[in-house]
């Protein structure tokens, strides 16, 4: 089977079991109860993951990348007189804009551009009573700024807006409680901390908002394909069944794992990375106190040429990423999927002998 080190921000690396679980499950007709009950113990087993109180939440599933889960919560919301506040720090902020302005949704950014949150001024636009829903990125990729989801929300819960979370690089290796957090509506996928193949987006929200949704899509309607799995243990449309096999095995190691300990493992991938490129004259965009342990970014050097750089380490097994900042060049490397350390170190010592070469 073939391994390439995947140091992108996901889809990531994946074990043999993950992989071998698609052929495993083979030829299925998704409307065949097998498939029902499969979908329905990744529901379990995600909210089991998610929140303290499953009772109270859905866990939906859909045929998509991560995008599609966000748009399917995104063209769901049920936005009234008062607009949805986003707060933007990166590109994945500017993303949910998007989302929201293509369903015509009225929505309003306050954008810190890359750099950190002011929960100041977040309180100061919460409290103005001009909104409805909040949304924000947990982990925002751009950069690798880990947010502070849990205030943001706490002080959305304190005047009654509804809270919506992109945790795509976040979700199953962050501890997160829903239910204790005050998160109404989260966005994941299969594809990145789950350490599952790409192809299922994940929503998580409490059922009484599901009900109160305003369906704009006919694909990614959430309360449509919630009452329909109720009614018939079935998704709406085709879906991936392979890949629902799949993830399904994926949880399971994560169960295995346990979140705290994917953190740690991660975290520990992490502080390696840091020392050695800290070592070798790179220059990190995000402070380390409020960078999270699953990507980081780099400032490219001056004379750095990325593509080189990039094809000099694929050529030995391992996948660098392009930045995504508007604003200046960088680069990122990520650290998530089932890594090992050895890899990771193996991965340094060819960044260390290309940059000798390099200067
Ligand atoms: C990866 C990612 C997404 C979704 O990406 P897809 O390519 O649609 O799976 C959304 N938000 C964040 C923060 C991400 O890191």
């Amino acid at each position: 089977m073939r391994r390439q080190v995947l140091l992108n921000p996901g889809p990531a690396c994946t074990s043999a079991k993950v992989k071998e679980a698609v052929i495993e499950f083979g030829d299925v007709c998704p409307r065949e109860e097998e498939t029902g009950i499969l979908m329905r113990a990744i529901s379990d087993k995600v909210k089991g993951h998610l929140t303290s109180v499953p009772k109270d939440y859905e866990a939906v599933l859909f045929t998509s990348s991560g995008t599609g889960a966000l748009e399917a919560i995104l063209s769901s919301l049920p936005v009234k007189e008062q607009k949805v506040l986003n707060i933007v720090n990166g590109e994945y902020g500017k993303r949910i804009h998007e989302i929201l302005d293509t369903y015509k949704i009225p929505v309003v950014d306050i954008d810190f551009e890359n750099g950190e949150i002011d929960l100041a001024v977040v309180k100061e636009y919460i409290n103005s009573g001009f909104y409805s829903h909040v949304t924000v990125v947990h982990c925002e990729t751009t950069t690798g700024i880990l947010n502070d989801v849990k205030t943001i929300a706490k002080m959305a819960k304190e005047k009654n807006l509804t809270v919506v979370v992109d945790a795509m690089s976040s979700a199953f290796a962050y501890p997160i409680d829903m239910a204790n957090d005050g998160i109404d509506f989260l966005a994941c996928s299969s594809n990145k901390l789950a350490q599952g193949l790409p192809g299922i987006g994940i929503v998580v929200a409490r059922k009484d908002l599901i009900q109160n949704c305003n369906a704009r899509s006919y694909y990614f309607s959430l309360k449509d394909q919630v009452n329909y799995f109720s009614k018939t243990n079935q998704m709406r449309f085709t879906p991936a069944v392979q890949m629902l096999a799949s993830l399904d095995t994926a949880l399971d190691e994560l169960g295995e794992e346990g979140i705290e300990n994917r953190l740690k493992r991660y975290s520990q991938l992490n502080q390696l990375i840091r020392i050695k490129m800290k070592s070798l004259g790179f220059k990190p965009v995000v402070k380390l106190k409020s960078n999270s342990a699953v990507i980081t970014a780099y400032y490219e050097p001056t004379g750095f040429d990325f593509n080189k750089f990039h094809n000099y380490l694929k050529e030995r097994g391992f996948i660098v990423y392009p930045g995504k900042m508007a604003d200046g060049k960088s680069f990122r490397i990520a650290n998530i999927g089932n890594l090992k350390i050895v890899e990771i170190n193996d991965f340094l010592l060819h960044v260390s002998e290309y940059m000798k070469n390099a200067n």
